[in-house]
């Protein structure tokens, strides 16, 4: 077979795959917005079965051969987009390939189950209930960083690169450590100021005009309902690509802040996956380049738009037209306030964009320790709890709260938290690119124009997929690498005249 016959037989592939896992992402997708209780069965084994396809298709050994005979033609080498879509697919393989079935199998099942008992163990606050489990999940994420390590890297490098190609703790620590120092320090400047009245996020408002607000606003964002659905979930999130991507979001009666927040979140990871060019789906050309990435895209339109001033002076009048009655005694300026209060909680997934990463700060260090054996799972309470007392400021009163809160250990995802606070800088380091680029944008959030600011993250961001790495194609986006900076300007510049400070 010719190299050239060998590259298309890889996409020809590659695209079957991705229609595989689309296939099984919509049957999720399902799962979570209409299926029918009583259908959980039946769809495990058809998730299942879908899912041993697609890892029989990423294993074939005639992927091996091809990639190959791809790698060895320097017409592919030299030929941009299929020299990046033949790094994508060896990354892809090699990853499926490092891992013996036995071990995938074990993975699989051990994990499914530490689902079931961290879901009793977290209603009853009860760790000891899932030690046990945690234990053993452990051990297999050190076996299954053993088969993956590349030279250099340590066993929890190796699990992050799954999440942030490139990505590792030292640098990680780097970024991290002066980060933590600031968010510290601002948290507690700002108990010295004024908080806020957040009176408007606690009106009870009916679900259904909420409904029509959100959807208003990521119409407006320039989401294209032709191509994807915006439903609801327990947990709001974003699924499917290119043609057809779905969006969850969540209504409570008394915070309509929460339901926009959160569409704006998933809007935002949508807008990324109608980005991509369509001609190359199926292909890492088509895709994402990676979770950290990807959370940049909801960050930015869910904080640096959503919580600005200009974005208020727009969304006002849509908010009163939609919301009516819940809006008298509120103006824009107040809500801009509202929804920029910072309020240090125990659960992550309710803080404020000052301190979340904190959060974030506590499960990396544990991870850490956990992985390469130096903390013992027995200390998990003890040593998450002084670290909320360090970094947040709060005594962890139980396990629920504390750390049996998040699913993500018991799925098997370690390296994957850290992911969460890249996002936030990316998000932050690319909207003041953007801003240097485009000027004036709270301006042209104040006229309801999204549009710039969407096309500048398709041209910038979004149609390059997987061509260059995340490190790379931040310094081509932002003109520098990864750095705190752009984010703690932009939490400063905001929140400390909000409360008063400055
Ligand atoms: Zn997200």
């Amino acid at each position: 077979m010719s190299a050239a016959a060998a590259y298309e037989a890889l996409l020809a592939h590659a695209k079957e795959t991705t229609l595989l896992a689309s296939t099984a992402a919509l049957l999720a997708w399902d799962q979570e917005v209409c299926m029918p209780k009583g259908a959980g069965d039946i769809r495990a084994e058809q998730l299942a079965l879908l899912a041993r396809l697609q890892h029989q298709r990423a294993t074939d050994p005639r992927v091996g051969e091809w990639l190959a005979a791809a790698e060895a033609d320097p017409y592919v080498q030299q030929d941009g987009d299929r020299a990046a879509n033949v790094r994508g697919l060896r990354r892809d393989y090699d990853r499926a390939t490092k891992l013996p079935a036995q071990l995938v199998a074990e993975l699989a099942a051990t994990e499914s189950k530490a689902q079931q008992v961290w879901a009793e163990a977290r209603s009853a606050s009860n760790f000891h209930q899932f030690r046990p489990w945690l234990d053993r999940i452990v051990v297999l994420q050190q076996q299954k960083a053993d088969c993956l390590k590349q030279p250099g890297q340590s066993r929890w490098d190796a699990l992050a690169d799954l999440y942030e190609p490139g990505m590792c703790a030292a640098d990680l620590r780097a970024l991290f450590a002066p980060l933590r120092e600031r968010l510290v320090e601002l948290r507690q400047r700002l108990t010295r100021g004024k908080a806020p009245d957040d009176a408007f996020s606690r009106i009870e408002i009916d679900e259904q005009k909420q409904e029509a607000f959100v959807r208003a606003v990521v119409t407006a964002m320039g989401f294209d309902f032709r191509r994807g659905r915006i439903d609801r979930s327990t947990h709001p999130f974003c699924t499917g690509t290119g043609g057809d991507v779905r969006l969850t979001t969540r209504f409570h009666k008394d915070n309509v802040l929460d339901a926009l927040g959160s569409t704006m979140h998933e809007g935002g990871h949508g807008l990324y996956e109608q980005g991509l060019e369509p001609q190359h789906f199926g292909t890492p050309l088509g895709e994402a380049v990676s979770l950290g990435v990807h959370e940049s895209q909801s960050r930015l339109w869910e904080n640096h738009v959503g919580r600005s001033e200009g974005f208020w002076q727009w969304c006002w009048p849509i908010a009163e037209q939609h919301l009516g009655s819940a809006c008298a005694q509120h103006s824009a300026a107040s809500v801009h306030r509202a929804a920029n209060v910072v309020a240090p909680g125990l659960i992550r997934v309710e803080a404020d964009e000052a301190t979340y990463d904190l959060h974030v700060m506590v499960r990396f260090e544990l991870e850490q320790d956990l992985i390469s054996g130096e903390l013992g799972v027995a200390g998990v309470p003890e040593r998450w709890n002084g670290l909320y007392r360090e970094y947040l400021g709060l005594q962890v009163p139980d396990d629920r709260s504390g750390c049996l809160q998040d699913v993500h250990w018991s799925c098997g995802l370690f390296g994957y938290f850290p992911t969460y606070t890249l996002g936030n800088l990316y998000a932050a380091q690319i909207a003041a690119a953007a801003e240097k680029a485009l000027g004036g944008l709270e301006a042209l959030f104040a006229r309801g124009n999204f549009a710039t600011l969407r096309e500048w993250l398709r041209r910038n961001v979004h149609r390059h997929g997987r061509r260059h790495t995340p490190a790379e194609l931040c310094k081509l986006v932002t003109g520098a690498p990864l750095s705190s900076t752009a984010f703690l300007t932009h939490l400063e510049r905001k929140l400390l005249p909000i409360y008063g400070l400055a």
